[in-house]
C-alpha cells in the first residue's frame, strides 16, 4: 500500500496516476482536500520558462491537461487561452527572444508580437505602454476545483481512500504513519505537502529541503464580457504583475509579487495587497478601474533556494514533490505520472530531469538556476 501525505493536486494527481497503474492508495489530508494552495492558485499553465528543465516538463504537461478531462471523466474546463508577456525595455524584448529562442527549440511555439497584435488578444489592453509581446497561445488555464474533482472522483473509482481531516503527526520506520484518526501501515511513503513539507521530512530525520512558505494574495472582479482578457497578461517589469480573466465566470483575477514569509496556516488576506494589486492591474488594463472587486485570498508559495520543485526519492521507500512555488497546478499532470511510473516501474517516459529536480542537490550545494515565477 501506497500512502500519500497531502490533499492537494500533486497528492490527488499522484493517487489517480498510482491507482492506474495497479496500486493500492490511501491519502491523508489535514483540512479539506485542496485547502492547502490548490484552491487558492490563478488557474494559469504555461511551457513559458527560461530553462530546459522546466520548459520540456511543462510542454508535457501541457499535452496531458489536452487529455485530462476526457481521460478522467469530467471537465477540468482546460482551455488554450495563451500566456502574453509584455515587454517595457529594449532589454527586456531582447530577453523574451533568448527566451523564445530556447522555447521553440523544444517546440513550444512561442513568438514575439507587436503591441497592436497583442491588442487584438487582449481589446481593452494599453498597449501604448509596451515595447512587444511574448505570446504562447498553447498556454492557458484550467479550473483547480474542477480538476481536483475529476482527479479524486476518478481515484475513487480505482479504489483510492480519501482521508480528510486526518493530519499526519508520526512516522515510524517501516512504514507507520501516525494519524489523529489512528495508525496506518504503508510499504511506500509519498510526501505531496507543499508548504508544510519540512514538518514531515522531519519526522523521519531528513530535514534536507529548504522550503520557506511565502503567502501570495489575489483579488477576483465581478464577471466582465468573456474576450477581453482571456490569455494571462503580465508585463514582469511591473513587479510581476497580472491579470486574467477567471475560465468559468470571466471575472478577472489580478495578482503581482508582493509577497510575505508567514506560516501556511496563515490565509489572512491584507489592504496593503488589494492597494498595490490594483494599482498595476489598472496599469495593464485601465478599464478595470470601473470594475467590482468581490474577492480577496491568500495562499502560499511553497519556495526552495531555486525555485523549483524538490521531487524524487528522499531516502527507500519515501518520495517527495514539493515546494512547487507558483507553479505546481501547472505541472501536476506531468509530475503526478512522471512519479508514478518511477516508483511502480522505475522509469517514465514523462520528461522530467529528476536530476535537475533531486530532492538533495540543496545538500550538496547544487543550485539550479531559479525558475520563472509568475503564476
Ligand atoms: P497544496 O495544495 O498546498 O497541498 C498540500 C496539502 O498538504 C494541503 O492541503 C495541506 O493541508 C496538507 N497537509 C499539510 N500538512 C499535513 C499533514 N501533517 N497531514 C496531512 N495533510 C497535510 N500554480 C500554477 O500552476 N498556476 C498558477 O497560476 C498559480 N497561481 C498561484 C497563485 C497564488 C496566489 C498561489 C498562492 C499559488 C499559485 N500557484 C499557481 C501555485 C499552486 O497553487 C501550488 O504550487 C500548488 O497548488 C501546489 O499543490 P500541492 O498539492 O503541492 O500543495
Amino acid at each position: 500500500m501506497i500512502g500519500i501525505i497531502g490533499g492537494g493536486i500533486i497528492g490527488v494527481a499522484t493517487a489517480y496516476e498510482l491507482a492506474k497503474l495497479g496500486e493500492e492508495v490511501v491519502v491523508f489530508e489535514k483540512k479539506y482536500l485542496g485547502s492547502g494552495s490548490t484552491f487558492r492558485c490563478a488557474s494559469g499553465i504555461r511551457a513559458q520558462f527560461t530553462d530546459e528543465a522546466n520548459i520540456k516538463l511543462m510542454k508535457y504537461s501541457i499535452d496531458r491537461w489536452n487529455e485530462l478531462s476526457d481521460e478522467l471523466g469530467h471537465d477540468v474546463m482546460f482551455q488554450q487561452t495563451g500566456y502574453l508577456f509584455l515587454a517595457t525595455s529594449e532589454e527586456e524584448v531582447e530577453a523574451f527572444k533568448n527566451n523564445i529562442k530556447l522555447q521553440n527549440k523544444f517546440g513550444v511555439p512561442t513568438k514575439l508580437i507587436t503591441p497592436e497584435e497583442a491588442k487584438e488578444i487582449v481589446p481593452p489592453l494599453n498597449a501604448d505602454a509596451f515595447l512587444a509581446g511574448a505570446w504562447n497561445p498553447e498556454d492557458g488555464k484550467a479550473s483547480p476545483f474542477h480538476t481536483l474533482y475529476a482527479y479524486r472522483k476518478a481515484g475513487e473509482r480505482l479504489g483510492v481512500k480519501f482521508y480528510e481531516y486526518t493530519k499526519v503527526i508520526g512516522i515510524e520506520e517501516g512504514w507507520k504513519i501516525k494519524t489523529t484518526r489512528g495508525e496506518f501501515k504503508v510499504d511506500i511513503i509519498v510526501n505531496a505537502t507543499n508548504a508544510w513539507a519540512r514538518e514531515i521530512n522531519a519526522m523521519i530525520g531528513k530535514d534536507v529541503v529548504p522550503i520557506k512558505p511565502f503567502k501570495h494574495q489575489l483579488v477576483k472582479t465581478e464577471p466582465i464580457e468573456r474576450g477581453q482578457i482571456e490569455p494571462l497578461v503580465c508585463p514582469p517589469a511591473w513587479n510581476d504583475s497580472y491579470v486574467i480573466q477567471d475560465g468559468e465566470d470571466g471575472g478577472v483575477i489580478c495578482g503581482t509579487a508582493l509577497e510575505y514569509e508567514s506560516s501556511p496556516d496563515d490565509v489572512t488576506p491584507t489592504y496593503e495587497f488589494a492597494k498595490e494589486v490594483l494599482r498595476w492591474a489598472v496599469k495593464i488594463v485601465p478599464a478595470l478601474r470601473h470594475v467590482h472587486i468581490v474577492r480577496q485570498w491568500a495562499g502560499h508559495y511553497a519556495r526552495t533556494l531555486d525555485n523549483n520543485p524538490a521531487i524524487g526519492k528522499l531516502t527507500e521507500n519515501f518520495y517527495v514533490a514539493i515546494g512547487f512555488s507558483g507553479h505546481g497546478f501547472m505541472m501536476a499532470p506531468a509530475v503526478a505520472q512522471a512519479l508514478a511510473e518511477k516508483i511502480v516501474k522505475g522509469r517514465t517516459k514523462v520528461p522530467l530531469d529528476w536530476d535537475w529536480f533531486d530532492p538533495w542537490r540543496f545538500e550538496r550545494g547544487e543550485l539550479r538556476s531559479s525558475a520563472f515565477q509568475i503564476g
